[in-house]
């Protein structure tokens, strides 16, 4: 085992939450190392196709998926150092107020501990820290009034447009999309080509993936990176009171320590659970900060929607950016659909490849031989599509569990069990219905809803916050309730998971949680 000197803060995991926490600390003069499993990834590593682009995503992960719904990795699994915001479409809709109010509201699940105006400024921020391009001022009828975003929207394509018929006679308004990606050159970052590779990283810097934004920033300011490197435990002080710093394993599988005065996991939404079950000791026999049996618990996902159809005329399917031009929240009320319950998030507009990821190839399973070739040949100039993401509630019996079965280091495998209930479904169906009328009035020679096994992304809950030990992981900022230099980041401490894509949120909860620990520091520390 090599000695490591011992550091201010370990960071655990390179992507989205973890590059925030590593430019803030950094930024403060904090001796920042981040531990991430995979390899360094460059933005020449991105490389614009499909088959290449495979190699940056993981091979499968030391989960094993149970229950009616399992989870799955496509929109959601990251590995290396960028996390799975290296290749994300970076839709960046926001929680809307009524997320954090779902108890007061509507005596469903539970508020979270903060509202909408704490996590408001740091939008803001985050939005001119890696650049958003968007119309605020068209958000309005949704949300209180910010700052405007730096870049104005992004451009439009005939696969965007064709749909606007439909959506204004079902009544559902449509502005720009906010998404993470230049429409103008933004802090040295070109802007974007509308190439739509972003599925496989963008190898220009046009999207805000963590290297050329937050990580980037850490490294000037001194953070080290060390990829290939797996953390398998957080480890603590002789009496549990405080965590010490990290074991991991290198890439000759050689166990390390890396002794740190604060440790901040940001590890996804799954493996920080698995990490702190794993850390048990006998003053923490069910893993660390996990007395009320809570890490692990309540996990959520989103479900999408999706409305295939095909037009007479030449959409341009190819043109555009894999996030979407055009969204809107006039669905996403609680009760926006009879007999459903829960926020409905809708897109319109985005770039499409032939095949993997979202590949019109993959839009009619039944099809094959002469029947498929035939789709295809319509499909290339007609086809489109729309989508509307569905929030689930938690519910505690949606889980992680460590399972007797090692990965390759030693360290135990988790099972994540999930299970849509019946409401979920309802509000599922009620988008595919609604989806079927826009395409309908927007004049579709064919639609046809998405089906097939119904999706699981956005992977969020596990160490959800709240007001206190009794009910929750961590506190609003992250910080646990049970270690104070113990701290968690990204989709893992949301309270509920709304309908939104989650890692504007991420961002702003990270941004929020890497300044109070800046700001608590020495208190924090020790
Ligand atoms: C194709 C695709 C499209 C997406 N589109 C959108 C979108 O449009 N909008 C949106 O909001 N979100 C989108 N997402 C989701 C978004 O990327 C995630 O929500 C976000 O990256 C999660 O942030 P995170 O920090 O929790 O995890 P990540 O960004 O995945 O980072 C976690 C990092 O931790 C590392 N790690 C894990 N375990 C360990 C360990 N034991 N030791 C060391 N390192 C470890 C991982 O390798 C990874 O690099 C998309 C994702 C994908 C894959
Ligand atoms: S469409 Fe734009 S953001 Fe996406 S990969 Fe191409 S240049 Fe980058």
């Amino acid at each position: 085992m090599a000695a490591h000197e011992k550091v201010d803060v370990a960071i655990v995991g390179a992507g989205a939450s973890g590059s925030v926490y590593a430019a803030v600390l950094a930024q403060q003069g904090k001796k920042v190392v981040v531990l991430e499993q995979g390899p360094d990834w460059k933005s020449s590593d991105l490389i614009s196709s499909d088959i290449w682009g495979r190699r940056i995503k993981p091979a499968g992960g030391p989960f094993i998926l149970e229950g009616k719904n399992p989870v799955s990795y496509g929109y959601q699994g990251g590995w290396g150092v960028g996390g799975a915001a290296l290749h994300y479409f970076a839709n960046f809709p926001r929680l809307l107020p009524n997320d954090f109010k779902m108890k007061s509201e509507h005596n469903r699940a539970r508020d979270w501990p903060i509202s909408y105006a704490d996590v408001a400024p740091y939008y803001d921020k985050v939005a001119w820290d890696i650049g958003v391009s968007g119309d605020a001022k068209a958000e309005e009828p949704w949300r209180p009034a910010g700052r405007p975003y730096p870049m104005p929207p992004m451009k439009t394509f005939r696969n965007g447009r064709v749909w606007l018929k439909g959506f204004e006679a079902a009544g559902i308004r449509m502005v720009p999309a906010a998404v993470g990606m230049n429409s103008i050159e933004f802090k040295g970052r070109p802007a974007c080509i509308y190439d739509g590779w972003c599925h496989v990283g963008c190898p220009i810097g046009a999207l805000a993936n963590p290297l050329v934004t937050y990580l980037g920033d850490a490294r000037k300011a001194g953070a080290e990176v060390r990829p290939l490197s797996t953390v398998s435990r957080v480890l603590t002080n002789s009496d549990g009171t405080r965590v010490a710093g990290v074991e991991y394993y290198d890439q000759t599988k050689e166990r390390q320590v890396q002794e740190a005065s604060v440790v901040v996991l940001a590890a996804w939404a799954a493996q920080n659970p698995r990490i702190l079950l794993n850390s048990a000791t006998e003053r923490h026999p069910k893993g660390l900060a996990n007395a009320n049996g809570l890490v692990g618990k309540y996990m959520m996902t989103h479900f999408a929607s999706g409305t295939f159809a095909i037009f007479d005329d030449d959409v341009e399917n190819h043109m555009g950016t894999t996030g979407a031009q055009y969204m809107s929240y006039d669905r996403y009320g609680k009760t926006s659909h009879k007999d459903a319950f829960g926020s409905s998030f809708i897109i319109a507009g985005t770039a499409l490849k032939t095949s993997d990821l979202g590949g019109f190839a993959n839009a009619r399973l039944d099809l094959f031989g002469p029947d498929l070739h035939a789709f295809m040949k319509r499909a290339a100039r007609g086809f489109t599509r729309i989508g509307a993401f569905g929030e689930e509630l938690p519910n505690i019996e949606n889980r992680i569990e460590l399972v007797s079965d090692k990965d390759e280091f030693g360290m135990p495998r988790a099972k994540i069990i999930h299970n849509y209930d019946k409401e979920a479904e309802a509000l599922w169906n009620a988008n595919f219905a609604e989806g079927l009328t826009i395409a309908k009035a927007a004049g579709a020679k064919e639609a046809w809803s998405g089906r097939g096994n119904m999706p699981t992304i956005h992977l969020m809950g596990g160490t959800i916050m709240g007001t206190g030990a009794a009910d929750s992981v961590v506190d609003s900022y992250g910080q646990s309730h049970e270690i104070p230099n113990l701290w968690v980041a990204g989709p893992g401490i949301f309270t509920t998971g709304g309908a939104s894509n989650p890692t504007y949120t991420i961002f702003a909860l990270s941004l929020r949680g890497a300044e109070r620990l800046a700001a608590n520091w020495s208190s924090v520390a020790g």
